[in-house]
């Protein structure tokens, strides 16, 4: 994983996500900024949004993957 921060304080972090695709299982590179995550897989080419939530010790990534009747 790769953070940095920008000099205004807004926190970016790229990095992959290992068998993160929901359609193809494969690595879905993720770009997280303070505005959202946005994930590509290389090999399907799906977009994703995963929520994203800061913590202490780093980012977590949910996909909503299914819809709550
Ligand atoms: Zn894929």
């Amino acid at each position: 994983m790769t953070q940095f921060e920008t000099q205004s304080g807004e926190r970016f972090a790229d990095f992959d996500l290992p068998e993160g695709c929901m359609m193809c299982g494969g690595a879905v590179s993720i770009r997280a900024t303070p505005a959202g995550a946005h994930g590509y897989c290389p090999h399907c080419h799906v977009l994703s949004r995963p929520q994203m939530r800061v913590k202490p010790n780093g980012v977590e990534l949910s996909f909503e993957t299914t819809a709550l009747a």
